[in-house]
């Protein structure tokens, strides 16, 4: 057993004062009486519910000679895998313990398998396999003069054929697509994704196999369809209307609003085409005010970040809570409930991750502060240590 004799403990939820902390092997064993002073603080790891691990993990600043688009075009899958693996251990290592990746196949399927049997430190990671239609938004991000293609599913029975070879792989959820999105080359995010017979056998093939469905769109359309055939999250959710921000608050379904990825290609603050940049533009001019509308009308948001390690590098999760703060109007206590225990049930660990209390698995953060009472504090220089799975993956607990 390890144990924190006298730490702040904020449990994902509120502010329990000052407590001691003690686990042994990966589960939390007891929040107790404390003794002494707590001159640091404990949160539960962060959980991003909206990651694709395949992406360059150099660092933005050393990319050369690719973009986005073109990485995994000349990026064998060995080396791909390699670089998501350390895409993960960097998140881990900055705080974020759990992961779902929405664009996965076999391979984030397998990186999880590794970390699960302890063969390398890593976070949690879900992976939930996509389900779009050819020219959908998911099938745009590979140039068309490619012809060896990710699947895509154009009938109601091949997105049922696909739900069921991403179950086969091991993947957890699936990802599915009711509108257009932005970095697709040629895309519109007006454009209609799927049919709704299409999404209809989508959601029933997948909840037949007890897999999570999660949404991407960006217009009320969009959303509209995802209400209509029962998503289980709805991915940015750009263009929601009030009406439908009520609807969303009264069934508690979780909205991923990836702030920070869409106001960096809107200002072209990463390399993107102009098509890509207005899209952005558009859809970042009309939207703070629309989601603070939402949050103030009880929507759920959780932590979803879109990080990529090319235009959000793992670890800026941190920047997109203080986004969370700033555009939904949160408090930093309910943007780190939105990125922890809220998070962990939106991708279905509510029971398992997230929060900080005996029975859970021993996932935590030492920090600097009380970071739940001052959105300052909301950055990984101010981590003392990150526990996951209950071992010291980052710095030092204190003595
Ligand atoms: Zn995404």
């Amino acid at each position: 057993m390890t144990s924190l004799d006298s730490v702040a403990v904020f449990d994902g939820v509120s502010d329990l004062g000052a407590r001691s902390l003690s686990w042994t092997g990966d589960s939390i064993t007891a929040v107790g009486e404390p003794t002494g002073e707590a001159q640091y603080s404990v949160i539960p790891g962060l959980v991003d519910t909206h990651v694709h691990l395949l992406g360059y993990a150099g660092g933005r600043s050393n990319v050369r000679g690719f973009d986005t688009f073109t990485w995994p075009l000349v990026t064998i899958r060995e080396e791909q895998t390699l670089h998501a693996t350390a895409n993960a251990q960097k998140a881990m290592r900055l705080g974020v313990t759990t992961l779902r990746d929405l664009g996965a196949d076999e391979t984030q399927a397998a990186i999880g398998r590794v970390f699960d049997a302890g063969i390398l430190p890593g976070p949690r990671l879900l992976a939930s396999g996509p389900v779009g239609m050819t020219a959908g938004h998911l099938d745009l991000f590979t140039p068309r003069a490619v012809t060896d293609r990710p699947p895509t599913a154009d009938s109601p029975d091949a997105c049922r054929a696909l739900v069921r070879r991403w179950a086969r792989a091991g993947l957890t959820g699936i990802k599915t697509y009711t509108s257009g999105g932005v970095l697709s080359m040629g895309d519109k995010v007006a454009w209609r994704n799927h049919t709704r017979a299409e999404i209809a056998a989508t959601v029933d093939e997948a909840h037949a196999l007890g897999m999570l469905v999660a949404c991407h769109t960006h217009s009320a359309e969009g959303i509209q369809i995802a209400l209509d055939e029962g998503m289980d999250s709805i991915e940015h959710g750009t263009g929601m209307t009030l009406d439908q921000a009520a609807v969303l608050a009264r069934r508690g379904i979780p909205v991923a609003p990836t702030l920070l990825i869409n106001d960096m290609i809107a200002r072209a603050e990463v390399p993107v085409s102009d098509e890509a940049q207005s899209i952005a533009a558009a859809l970042v001019s009309a939207r703070d005010e629309l989601l603070r509308g939402a949050a103030q009308a009880g929507v759920r948001f959780v932590l979803g970040t879109d990080a990529n390690g090319y235009f959000l590098e793992f670890g800026d999760q941190w920047r997109e809570l203080v986004r969370m703060v700033e555009v939904l109007g949160h408090s930093p206590a309910q943007a780190l409930r939105a990125a922890t225990s809220d998070a962990a049930s939106a991708v279905g660990l509510g029971t398992s991750v997230g929060t900080i209390a005996p029975g859970f698995g021993a996932d935590f953060l030492v920090m600097k502060g009380r970071p739940w009472q001052d959105v300052s504090l909301l950055d990984p220089d101010n981590i003392v240590a990150v526990v996951c799975r209950g071992q010291v993956v980052a710095g030092a607990l204190p003595a």
